[in-house]
């Protein structure tokens, strides 16, 4: 691929997180390419190619099942040149004006990430210092980092998600603004954050990126509402249930076992609507009526900072809506339950409450032995039930919503 825009006569190098992971002995996940060839030429050269991107636009060549990327060297704004970079308070909103390999390598985001594998001669190019960097691990922004944050705050993001994953050290210029400038998030398009998030916890290093994001002070910037709840406890224990439920992700991961972004973020908001819907029966309201309600408000209210697809949303909502259902163990009930097409990711999200100490542990082993039982066990376990976990649970509400209506 290389070799044919070579052999056209352009320049053609591999650019970006290849070249980084490929220094590190790391399997990279993807090939960008980049070129002095525009987006018109790169399509004449490869017959299986598309153009995609507004913001940025660029060139995807097929291969089979995978896609390489082929952009064109960015430049820097100037009268002389062709295509355009619009921007608004300092940020990018998009940039398609071409230049030269070396006004390309400014513009990228971190040192790291500006090295150039340059396929003629086997050689690594690099203007901003990025191999002094990758040998001293250290994460660090090309340019000034406030104004590059500014520029793009995802660029925030970035700076945590590599950080974490690769294991450097975030330069203390770069780490120390981002505090500061979180709640610049807020100018980017939520669905483009909702990618991110994907980016963020989807990496194999969900529980270390969760605390780093934390710990620069930029959590609360995509999830207002969960990060206020983290700041509570919970029957004097800190909330552990988001920081396992991470846990199990990255296990998963690591097993090659598939992952949801629906019960992700049901994770990640599961504890405003828990403190939401809480309150709510506390007052006296219907259990499954305050989760319902509770989901809504929170979905209403996250969708600003990070949208997401029906397809997430409907499921999240599911999943949360069952958790209330799994106390209630008389009748057909549960044999109701055992049928919705969302039982599976509901219980799983079950087990994920009981083992970080927020449900009945009780609860949970009932529901796991209630699964696998036949016929009649089933039937002794539900005239049990009538006395033991669900029933004690409602009997603390009921007590709990006399005192609220006495007082
Ligand atoms: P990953 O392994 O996660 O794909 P990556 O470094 O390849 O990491 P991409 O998002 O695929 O990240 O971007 C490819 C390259 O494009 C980056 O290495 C960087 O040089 C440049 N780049 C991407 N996003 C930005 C940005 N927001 N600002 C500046 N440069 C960026
Ligand atoms: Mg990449």
């Amino acid at each position: 691929m290389l070799y044919r825009l070579k052999n056209e006569g352009y320049q053609a190098y591999l650019v970006g997180g290849c070249v980084r992971d490929l220094l590190l002995g790391r399997e990279p996940k993807d090939f960008d390419l980049v070129t002095d060839a525009t987006p018109d030429q790169i399509r004449a050269v490869f017959r299986n190619c598309r153009l995609v991107g507004r913001r940025f636009r660029l060139a995807h060549v097929h291969f089979g099942h995978e896609i390489v990327e082929v952009a064109t060297f960015r430049g820097i704004n100037g009268e002389t040149r062709q295509g355009e970079r619009v921007m608004e308070n300092g940020r990018i909103l998009r940039d398609n004006v071409y230049g030269t390999i070396e006004e390309d390598a400014f513009r990228r985001d971190f040192t790291i990430n500006a090295l150039y594998y340059n396929i003629r001669d086997f050689s690594v190019v690099d203007y901003v210092g990025g191999m002094q960097d990758h040998r001293n691990s250290v994460l660090r922004l090309i340019g000034e980092p406030e104004e590059r944050y500014r520029e793009d705050p995802v660029r925030m993001l970035r700076a945590v998600r590599f950080a974490v994953r690769l294991g450097f050290n975030l330069h203390p210029s770069c780490a120390e603004p981002i505090g500061r400038m979180a709640s610049l998030l807020q100018q980017i398009p939520a669905p483009r954050l909702y990618d991110e998030v994907l980016k963020l916890f989807f990496g194999g290093y969900a529980v270390q990126t969760f605390e780093a994001l934390r710990h620069h002070h930029i959590f609360a910037a995509l999830f207002p509402e969960t990060e206020q709840c983290l700041g509570q406890e919970h029957d004097g224990f800190p909330l552990t249930f988001l920081a396992h439920a991470l846990d199990r992700t990255d296990r998963r991961i690591e097993e090659g076992k598939p992952v949801t972004p629906y019960f992700l973020f049901a994770a990640l908001l599961w504890e405003p609507v828990r403190t939401r819907a809480e309150a709510k029966i506390a007052e006296g309201a219907n259990d499954l009526l305050a989760y319902q309600d509770a989901s809504a408000e929170v979905v209403e209210r996250q969708v600003h900072q990070t949208a997401f697809p029906r397809s997430v949303g409907q499921p999240m909502r599911e999943i949360w809506g069952l958790q209330p259902r799994f106390a209630r163990l008389t009748g057909h009930r549960p044999y109701r339950l055992l049928t919705h097409p969302r039982f599976r990711a509901a219980y799983d999200f079950l087990i994920l409450r009981a083992e970080s100490g927020e449900a009945d542990p009780a609860l949970a082993e009932w529901w796991t032995r209630f699964q696998a039982a036949d016929e009649p066990e089933r039937k002794a376990m539900l005239r049990e039930a009538e006395r033991v976990p669900g029933g004690t649970k409602r009997k603390r509400r009921r007590s709990r919503h006399r005192k609220a209506a006495a007082s």
